[in-house]
């Protein structure tokens, strides 16, 4: 990007690069506005954003419902604590167990702390009832979070390695094998915890048979199925929830990203069965704060009203046939994914060329492998967004074909 000397954005790239602790690769920009589907940076330049915040601004940037909900909530009770209930987590947990299907909600900010509270609840679960079972099954390739339970979880072959030791009592098995999965079940096992799409392994689905065979093995053995929909919840696939694509119900879910559609906010659900914590055992400080809660119940309204889950699916669809048209003139293959969460491969090493050519060209992209583009834009992109997403992306193609 061509800046002038002294510009705001390299005064303020300066300072980061002095205070902000490095943990991220970032490009040389800095974000300052959102609005709609669209993103400025301190430049004034636009962005088509088809990250969506990594899923989460479902509702787009600053959506008018969030800033209602939030100024009207703030004027009200920002804090009061934990402790007492208040009434925007009393409506929320009510909205959100009616349309999931399940009994209870535990409300916390992020989608690690959900998880962390799933796997608890699981070991919970296995001390009480199957005589002290702590094991948990999760899928090679996984996601479930950064704290270090939810990296032990997640089965990413780099992390393996990381921030030793790791907390112990979890088996990764490969995703769509029956047999593996219960070859790794013994007495001690708990629970099986499982992305129904895999997100950030590359979008690949289970498949209807396995995910049937697991729930059986569950039912068989006393043990917990949980639904890591962190990424998938919220209508992203095409429906409110993925599972709902597959007909199985959960014992436990957890939901976060889009479900605050962009304010901090994550929840695990559950069936009255499983309403097993003693006080003491789980909460948090921020767990269904007011804010939170009226930003939960806005979004969740919003999404229901405008049947966005329906939207994402249309969507969807017609993004994997601008892709499939793209694919005969340029090296996409492998088009994947439900509803709006969306992949393709490319030539090893040119995602990443890819994403930074779209990012000079005003279109934001996530490659989160070398040789992956995965596109998860708000739920409201309209039919014009993607086609302008489809022109820079055919531009990017020709600009590698040329360097
Ligand atoms: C993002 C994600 C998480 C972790 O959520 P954080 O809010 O980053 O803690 C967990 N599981 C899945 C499937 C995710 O996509």
């Amino acid at each position: 990007m061509i800046q002038t000397e002294n510009s705001i954005t390299n005064d303020l790239l300066a300072v980061a690069e002095k205070s902000v602790l490095f943990t991220a690769r970032r490009p040389d920009i800095v974000m300052e506005r959102g609005e709609g589907m669209f993103l400025w940076d301190t430049e004034g330049k636009r962005y088509l954003d088809f990250v969506g915040g990594w899923a989460v601004t479902s509702l787009g940037h600053s959506p008018a419902v969030l800033q209602e909900a939030l100024s009207r909530q703030a004027s009200t009770l920002v804090h009061a604590s934990s402790g007492y209930y208040n009434k925007p987590m009393i409506e929320f947990a009510s909205l959100l167990t009616g349309v999931s299907g399940m009994d209870k909600a535990f409300f916390a900010s992020s989608g690690a702390e959900a998880n962390e509270s799933a796997i608890k609840l699981a070991r919970k679960h296995g001390a009480v009832y199957m005589n002290g079972a702590y094991e948990i099954i999760t899928l090679a390739n996984g996601f479930h979070g950064r704290t270090l339970a939810t990296m032990s979880a997640t089965g990413k072959p780099q992390w393996k390695e990381l921030f030793a030791p790791k907390v112990d009592g979890f088996k990764h098995v490969p995703i769509n094998d029956l047999d593996a999965c219960f070859a790794a079940v013994t007495n001690n096992t708990c629970a099986i915890m499982l992305e129904l799409v895999q997100g950030e392994g590359g979008v690949n689905a289970v498949d209807e048979a396995y995910l049937y065979g697991l729930r059986k093995i569950c039912d068989m053995y006393g043990m917990l199925l949980i639904f890591d929909e962190i990424q998938t919840g919220m209508g992203r696939t095409g429906k409110l929830f993925a599972y709902e694509h597959y007909g199985i119900n959960p014992d436990v879910l957890t939901l976060g990203k889009g479900i605050g559609g962009g304010f901090p906010l994550s929840a695990m659900l559950t069936t009255a069965k499983y309403d097993l914590f003693e006080p003491g055992e789980q909460g948090g400080t921020y767990c269904g704060a007011p804010l939170a809660m009226a930003a939960g119940y806005a979004v969740l309204q919003e999404l229901l009203e405008r049947n966005l889950a329906g939207h994402a699916e249309v969507q969807g669809q017609y993004l994997i046939n601008g892709l499939r048209k793209l694919s005969l003139g340029f090296p996409i293959s492998n088009i994947r994914g439900k509803g709006l969460l969306l992949a393709f491969d490319v030539p090893e090493g040119t995602g990443t060329e890819l994403a930074a050519i779209c990012l000079r060209e005003g279109l934001l992209i996530n490659s989160p492998h070398p040789a992956m583009i995965r596109l998860v834009p708000p739920l409201i992109v309209t039919t014009r967004d993607i086609d302008d997403m489809l022109h820079i992306l055919r531009r990017a193609f020709e600009q590698l074909n040329t360097q």
